[in-house]
């Protein structure tokens, strides 16, 4: 057995999970002392005394939920000039011309590498899944970057929609394209035939033990609740593996019994809800002047009923949103700021590490146990620090 001490270092508790070995000084939201490696994995802390030059902060490396690495760093060949999500749709859609497999892979390759140096260990990509049953060059494309052992783990998923999934024989042709790790992803927006394109997705996602990842109510109008047929589809089939939501704009136009009605079953149904405030500040809400409504959901409301929150980039320099970077730290900055999630923000912080990863289905990487590949070390002392931007370095290089 090889033993390490790592000297002095801060690890939130929020992120620890069994505390039982983790014998360091109570610092606010964290636990300061020495760190203990086993075998290349952290076992517990032990008392030290603080240095001056030490406390730095030891955190999981983050997890991105939701991003488009199908669509990223498109926007500079498009001459868009903004518009509502219909508008981007359209754009986008006129953008596929381009999408030759040199044009696929190297931007998704650069986007990976983005979020590599930003410090993230895994990323869930959706993939417009386009007209027909079978699967987009995309998808096999991105298959191949995702069994390279290099570089961030990536899962991904299919982006179908309600009126493709339908039909039982698309849905079916789709879900067989989608091996095990990898998810079953639906856009959800006001359609006919809700119930029997969900029914469709919770039954295949059972058959093929399939996370869930959907794209719902991404509008303001309140005659939009994808969210509340997800929920109840959820509790009535019992459904046991992961469901992600993102978006979710208009519960806030929704009201507050209403909102309480739905928050409550999404926490009984253990759903995850993602927030996506770059796409959601761009999109949302436009009228001649300057927008008035955020277009996020209700994160605080959704939180207090005990629904499990986490926070992704979407989309990176495309028609949906021109800028943006691969980077959850700076997905949390921008979530905090536009739903006022207040500090303590120990509790936010896994809404890019240990959530993200458990509404992926994966292992959400709690620091008790995690091999130190999987771990890095901020140049921060405490969580504003971090989040506000702090250099983040690998443990090799530490
Ligand atoms: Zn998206």
């Amino acid at each position: 057995m090889t033993r390490q001490t790592l000297q002095d270092l801060r690890l939130p508790k929020a992120l620890i999970g069994d505390l039982a070995r983790f014998d360091g000084a109570e610092d606010a939201v964290f636990l300061r002392g020495d760190v203990t490696v086993e075998n290349g994995r952290v076992t517990g802390m032990i008392p030290a005394p603080a240095t001056d030059a030490g406390g730095a902060i030891l955190l999981p490396k983050f997890t991105e939920p939701h991003c488009h690495l199908d669509k990223c760093h498109t926007i500079a060949r498009m001459g868009h000039t903004g518009g509502d999500l219909r508008a981007a749709i359209e754009a986008q859609r006129a953008d596929k011309a381009n999408w030759t497999d040199a044009d696929l892979r190297t931007r998704a390759l650069r986007g990976l590498s983005e979020y590599a140096a930003a410090g993230t260990r895994l990323v869930r990509s959706h993939v417009d899944w386009g007209d027909t049953p079978e699967p987009p060059r995309a998808w096999s494309l991105f298959l191949e970057l995702a069994s390279d052992p290099s570089g961030p783990a990536l899962h991904l998923s299919a982006l179908t929609s309600i009126p493709q999934m339908v039909d039982p024989a698309f849905a079916q042709t789709v879900a067989r394209a989608i091996p095990e790790g990898h998810a079953l992803g639906c856009f959800v927006y006001g359609h006919d035939g809700i119930e029997t394109g969900l029914r469709h997705v919770f039954d295949l996602a059972a058959r093929h033990g399939l996370p869930l990842d959907f794209h719902v109510d991404e509008g303001l109008d309140p005659a939009l609740n994808g969210l509340e047929a997800i929920a109840d589809m959820a509790l009535a089939t019992g459904f046991d593996g992961p469901i992600l939501c993102g978006h979710a704009c208009s519960l806030a136009t929704r009201a507050p019994t209403e909102v309480a009605r739905i928050a409550d079953k999404l926490a009984r149904a253990g759903i995850f809800v993602c927030l996506l405030p770059t796409t959601n500040l761009y999109l949302q809400g436009r009228r001649d002047g300057t927008p008035i409504a955020r277009g996020v959901t209700l994160a605080r409301e959704l939180s207090t009923a005990g629904v499990r929150l986490v926070t992704g980039a979407d989309n990176v320099r495309d028609a949906f949103c021109p800028i943006g970077r691969h980077d959850p730290i700076r997905s949390l900055e921008l979530a905090i700021l536009t739903a006022h999630l207040d500090p303590p923000l120990d509790r936010w912080l896994r809404m890019i590490t240990t959530d993200a990863a458990r509404a992926l289905g994966a292992d959400p990487g709690l620091l008790n146990g995690a091999p130190l590949d999987t771990l890095q070390i901020a140049d921060a002392r405490d969580l504003t620090g971090l989040i506000s931007g702090a250099p983040l370095s690998p443990i090799s290089l530490y």
